[in-house]
């Protein structure tokens, strides 16, 4: 496989065209941003960190019958995924209330939501990512009914594996985001699963050990990255 040029550059990876029309490289960069790209830094390690996190959870969606574009692990920063035809939506599960959820219904953050809530975002940076439903994804072409469906289920089917899988490490799946992509008509897991896209409290003492400690200047970004990594049995280094 050799990689080619550059397709892509968002704000934490950059995807890469290979000599194979249907595969990409994904390289995970350390720039993180929040606030729709409004604050931005360099933090040393996150590349390889979220990107071996990433291969690890993909692994064990997929073990668990959930088609992922995952296929391996290049280097530290790069890994070889199945090129999708990305829907531009991000499908949100939040098992606790944190977040943007709490200014907008103006609940308290920690509230237990049973049974988990469900909420789709357009993917649009310029316009703040707005909270959609499923009829704005209907009418403007974003994705067909079936697709729709799919992606619910399997947004939850994620919950149900990694719930149990963080629980075991002491965490809290509080929320997570997921982007999909079709891939020979089928809908199938893209982008990245790690604590930049999901929030993770220790059970115990509720430190928060995802993005919101860069969000929230609570510092210790990466160093929680890792610690959430090792208690799921991750080795760094
Ligand atoms: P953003 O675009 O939000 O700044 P990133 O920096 O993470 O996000 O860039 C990665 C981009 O690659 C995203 O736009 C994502 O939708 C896209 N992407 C992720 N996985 C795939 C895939 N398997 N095939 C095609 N595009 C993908």
């Amino acid at each position: 496989m050799e990689k080619r040029e550059e397709l892509y550059s968002g704000k934490a990876k950059s995807v890469y065209t290979t000599d194979e029309a249907d595969k990409l490289v994904l390289e995970f960069r350390d720039d993180t941003s929040a606030f729709d790209g409004k604050k931005k830094e360099k933090l040393s390690r996150k590349g390889m960190v979220n990107n071996r996190f990433n291969a690890f959870i993909m692994d064990k969606i997929a073990a668990a019958g959930i088609e992922t574009h995952h296929i391996s692990l290049l280097s530290d920063h790069e890994s070889l995924v199945k090129k999708l035809d990305m829907i531009p939506v991000e499908c949100v599960v939040r098992n606790i209330a944190a977040g943007s959820i709490c200014r907008r219904l103006g609940v308290e953050e920690g509230l237990d939501l049973n049974p988990p809530t469900f909420e789709f975002f357009l993917k649009n940076d310029e316009l703040g990512d707005p909270m959609i439903n499923e009829f704005h994804i209907r009418s403007f072409g974003w994705a067909e009914a079936e697709h729709i469906e799919k992606m619910k289920t399997l947004t939850f089917a994620v919950n149900d594996v990694l719930k149990e899988l963080f629980l075991a490490g002491g965490m809290l799946l509080v929320d997570y985001k997921l982007e999909f992509g079709l891939f020979e008509g089928r809908v199938v897991l893209g982008d990245e699963f790690s604590p930049d896209g999901c929030r993770l409290w220790d059970q115990q003492t509720r430190e928060k050990l995802d993005k919101d400690r860069f969000r929230q200047g609570l510092g210790g970004v990466v160093e929680a990255y890792e610690e959430v990594g090792r208690r799921i049995g991750i080795q760094f280094d």
